[in-house]
């Protein structure tokens, strides 16, 4: 039996490698953070990590996770709701709820799940779901386990949105689902006209914060800090993997009903192991540094505005951001990739993208500013892209 599917395995394989999508990991043998060794030897600034506040290798998070090493144990060999609750979970959970200003939250493996488990179990086939074009692929994979009717609209397209909220008026409850930040470009979603149009159509709003989080809004609270909407979005999903430490898990918080019903009922809540103590604990003293001090945000915006700033001085097409993603446009798929190796010889570690990641002509590459980035780093990244750059026929 094997025989055949092996080669039916090969030929597939070879087929994405022929379309030059096949991924390489590279290995990195140093801690996460901006300046990282991967394993050729080779020292590299790292501008493509999710690693948005410099948390991955942060002092006071480690030794959070260390200390609840030492008092709790590695892990909890259990779901929530037999015997996998500890009072870091609930501490963390109402720490997450206090930073969105929300009602309460609900921790899972990650925000893969939380996505997967956010719609089945609130909504039915009386029910519509419509969601932003370019939503992320688990809010995707959570509306097809779902039974209720699909709408879909272009990315941030509010006309079509509209059209999609007059035709939804057939279903009893609607949920518009939409990502924070769109990881490709940088944008933040309209949030304001969304729940503008929520209120006309009375609909719902779920966010994923999941690259907003720690980034977006004077505070790092999010699009719905951005827009003035605190405490009024019905559901905000996350991640712990990317602003908050970059370990793993992920949550759903909002009204409080909502996340009742989800403990109840949602899969991979039930059906899934407990996140292990020392992510809790560290979640927790992450949290309260939020609430202490707003430096690394500020750090994080500062860092982005003079990246952004410097690059288009250099003659660089810049996407519009508001987030800490900046897309170097190049729109040809060859280009992106050779930039990006020429980069890395410089010690630039940056990822171009192009079709299908991004749509047809639109290749790119994308860069991830960080809080840990120090000003001689974005310097040298700065000069390294124009000095790349001037050599490919980017810029002038
Ligand atoms: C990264 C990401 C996720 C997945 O988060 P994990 O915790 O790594 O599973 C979900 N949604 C969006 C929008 C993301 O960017």
């Amino acid at each position: 039996m094997y025989t055949d599917f092996q080669k039916f395995l090969r030929s597939e394989l070879d087929s994405i490698e022929q379309a030059g999508l096949y991924k390489n990991e590279r290995i990195i043998v140093s801690p996460q953070r901006a300046e990282i060794k991967v394993s050729t030897g080779a020292d590299v600034l790292n501008f493509c990590a999710n690693n948005y506040l410099g948390l991955s290798d942060n002092k006071e998070l480690i030794e959070a996770a260390k200390r609840a090493l030492d008092e709790r144990g590695f892990g909890m060999s259990s779901v929530r709701f037999i015997c996998g609750t500890q009072d870091l979970h609930k501490a963390l959970e109402k720490k997450i709820a206090e930073f969105f200003g929300t009602e309460d939250a609900i921790l899972y493996a990650a925000c893969f799940d939380a996505n997967g488990g956010v719609f089945e179990p609130l909504l039915g086939e009386e029910d519509a779901i419509i969601s932003d074009s370019l939503n992320h692929a688990s809010i995707i994979d959570g509306v097809r386990l779902c039974k209720a009717k699909r709408y879909r609209y272009s990315n941030a397209n509010m006309e079509e949105l509209e059209q999609c909220l007059k035709e939804a008026q057939a279903q009893r409850f609607r949920l518009i689902a939409t990502d924070g930040v769109f990881s490709m470009d940088g944008n933040v979603c309209p949030l304001d006209k969304i729940y503008e149009l929520a209120q006309k159509y009375n609909a719902m709003v779920m966010v994923d914060e999941s690259h907003s989080a720690g980034v977006v809004g004077k505070t790092g609270r999010g699009v719905a800090e951005l827009y003035n909407l605190r405490g009024k979005i019905e559901i905000h999903t996350g991640t712990l993997g990317k602003s908050f430490g970059g370990a793993v898990g992920g949550f759903t918080t909002g009204k409080k009903e909502i996340i009742d019903l989800l403990r109840q009922r949602s899969r991979p809540y039930l059906f899934s192991n407990s996140i292990p103590p020392m992510v809790a604990a560290a979640g927790c003293a992450m949290f309260d540094m939020m609430a202490r001090t707003n430096e690394l945000q500020d750090r994080l915006h500062e860092n982005t505005d003079y990246f952004v700033a410097k690059m288009k001085e250099a003659g660089f097409d810049i996407k519009p951001t508001q987030s800490a993603i900046c897309a170097v446009m190049l729109y040809d798929a060859p280009l992106s990739q050779k930039m990006a190796e020429k980069l890395l010889a410089e010690g630039i570690y940056v990822v171009g993208f192009y079709y299908p990641v991004v749509p047809k002509g639109q290749a790119r590459i994308r860069v991830q500013i960080s809080a840990g980035h120090k000003k001689e780093h974005l310097d040298r990244a700065i000069a390294a892209f124009t000095k790349i750059g001037k050599e490919l026929g980017v810029i002038k």
